[in-house]
């Protein structure tokens, strides 16, 4: 209960921070003359070199630039000219996780534009000089374009080709120079903590397709390009490139990697003949993965070294060793999902929703022999599942949740299966089991219950509820699964699972479905009636390391039903700061759509 409370609390102070960057970016956008720009310059340099002493040997090691700190415009072009090839370099041997969500939109005279369809995309990218990328969506194989954008693929061939939206990593993987591009200087800004320098961007005469076009930030201490908005041109004949916000973050010393592009299209003015509009986030994860998958499973095999130390070594009980194989099971998945970079490593998150977890067992008297204990899913879907006594909860759930009560509500469900005794792993204590490629892990692996221990397991859950401390709060789980109810025939893609049962069938709520009547009545027009969030509002995710953190963001006053954006895709808007700064919040992805958060 507390921790939930807090969450708001935390929102409240960094919100206040947030709407402050909002009027100090248009005072700083400052003197754009050449000498204010060398002062800068000189103060950077200083700045660099003791932080160039001060970084730690990480991977990649950050290449120390053989050019002297620049003092001029042209010099400052230069050196973001050889951060960008360096970057390009030192990602190379990546392998990070690439996650796209889009929403098609269509107006709705009250709402303004709305999802009316979506379409999903996970896979690997290999950031290598043979661009590549693997799926992990098996029906993707064929051809993303078509998964990913429906009818529109046509428009939009050409960008679609070599990686859907990761195209935009960078502003041009190959000839990002002078002989195909004019810089010009506009003026300094900051972005979060971040002093930037920002330029404008256009393609030479001549100089090729596809090039791009539009704005770079440009952080003032190592010159890295640190932001790009903007688009690429021209298009071929027929078709045309999406414009879209790349912003990156410094989690390695020297270096910031890409980790979210917004992208978005639509004009729904009067008299727009292409009504043809949708919006969509990108989010890069899992840079430090292991590369491979397959090949160094082998040489992975993990010894354990807990020693059984307990003061009567007995021999395990038939009982005794079931539990243990179910643990082996447990392990093996979790350990198994966290190296394919679809589980965060333990952290924060999981420390508020154990306290959920605990809230819901000690007022139910549940004791079990081993402790729940709870892991993020990584990915946007909405899903949770459970492995033996582990219950893992997808971040884009956790994100659309309007509180706490409805928290508990998705997480009793799983807490039912466990105390039902559910247990579906227990074949993956099989290590050969363990044995596939990262890309192949959901059709490896699959944690969906029969429909009757799904009916089951939401009276239990429903059960739980009602003797905890959630029991007076079910109005909101109520009002959480009517908003879904609303929504669900558009989100077809954001509910389809790819580890555990469904929400839904056939667009109508299925999950905790006795509870859809309790609360009040869905009305978009009472503007404190928060059913749920917009995506991106409550998790954040290291994309460097995969570590889950509460994004910290302050409410925002809602002004209309527009504002409430129920399961939406939102522009992002992280908080930039550079690496090791005092509590850097390096990956805060505050979005526009924070608002809601503050109930
Ligand atoms: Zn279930």
């Amino acid at each position: 209960m507390r921790t939930w409370n807090w969450m708001f609390a935390a929102v409240l102070l960094a919100a206040s921070s947030a709407v402050a960057q909002q009027p100090s970016n248009s005072q700083t956008t400052a003197q754009p003359d050449a000498s204010s720009a060398t002062q800068a310059s000189s103060t950077a340099a200083s700045q660099t070199t003791s932080q160039s002493q001060a970084q730690q040997p990480t991977t990649p090691p950050p290449a120390v630039s053989a050019l002297p700190q620049p003092t001029t415009m042209d010099q400052v072009v230069d050196r973001f000219l050889e951060r960008e090839h360096n970057l390009i370099k030192a990602l190379s041997t990546r392998t990070p996780v690439v996650e796209t969500y889009l929403q098609n939109l269509s107006a709705d005279p009250q709402l303004g534009p709305v999802p009316s369809g979506d379409h999903y995309f996970l896979g690997r990218m290999d950031m290598g000089e043979s661009v590549d990328r693997k799926d992990y969506l098996k029906e993707q194989d064929k051809g993303m374009q078509i998964r990913l954008m429906g009818g529109f693929q046509k428009l939009f061939k050409v960008q679609y080709q070599p990686l859907g939206f990761s195209w935009m990593v960078y502003a041009d993987r190959s000839d990002f120079d002078r002989q195909h591009y004019e810089f010009h200087y506009i003026r300094r800004e900051f972005l979060g903590d971040v002093r930037c320098l920002v330029f404008d961007v256009t393609p030479k005469k001549n100089s090729g397709k596809g090039r791009f076009l539009g704005r770079i930030w440009v952080e003032d201490q190592d010159w890295n390009i640190v932001r790009l908005n903007g688009t690429y041109a021209p298009a071929p004949r027929n078709s045309y490139f999406f414009h879209m916000d790349s912003w990156r973050l410094n989690l390695i010393p020297g270096y910031w990697v890409p980790a979210y592009i917004y992208s978005e299209e639509g004009d729904f003015s009067a008299g727009v003949k292409n009504k043809m509009a949708f919006k969509a986030q990108t989010r890069i994860w899992g840079y430090d993965l292991k590369k491979g998958g397959k090949d160094d499973e082998l040489t992975q095999i993990r010894v354990d070294s807990v020693k059984d130390d307990s003061p009567t070594a007995q021999d395990a009980s038939p009982l005794q060793a079931e539990r243990e194989w179910q643990q082996q099971a447990e392990d093996n998945v979790v350990e198994r999902l966290t190296r394919a970079g679809l589980v965060a490593p333990e952290g924060d998150v999981d420390r508020i929703l154990q306290t959920v977890v605990n809230n819901l067992e000690v007022t139910n008297n549940i004791d079990l022999p081993r402790p729940v204990r709870t892991r993020v899913l990584l990915t946007a879907p909405l899903e949770t599942f459970s492995v033996g006594n582990t219950i893992v909860i997808s971040r884009g759930l956790i994100d659309v949740l309007p509180d706490e009560a409805s928290l508990a509500a998705v997480l009793s469900h799983e807490l039912a299966h466990i105390v039902l005794g559910h247990n579906l792993g227990s074949k993956f204590a099989f290590n050969d089991r363990m044995l596939f490629s990262d890309e192949s892990t959901y059709s490896n692996l699959g944690f969906k219950h029969v429909p009757e221990e799904e009916t089951a397991a939401d009276k239990k859950a429903v059960e739980l509820l009602k003797n905890s401390p959630y029991a007076q709060k079910l109005d909101s789980v109520g009002l959480f699964l009517k908003a879904l109810q609303a929504r669900a025939p558009q989100l077809n893609a954001l509910l389809t699972t790819h580890l555990g049962n469904t929400l839904t069938e056939n667009g109508t709520v299925s999950r905790l479905s006795s509870l859809l009547t309790t609360g009040p009545a869905l009305d978009a027009n009472k503007l404190d009636q928060i059913a749920a969030l917009p995506l991106g509002g409550r998790v954040k995710i290291n994309p460097w390391d995969d570590k889950a953190e509460m994004v910290k963001t302050a409410p925002v006053a809602i002004t209309s039903a527009r504002d409430k954006m129920p399961f939406e895709v939102t522009p992002f808007y992280p908080r930039l700061a550079r690496f090791g700064a005092a509590n850097a919040p390096a990956t805060a992805p505050t979005t526009a759509a924070n608002s809601n958060t503050g109930n």
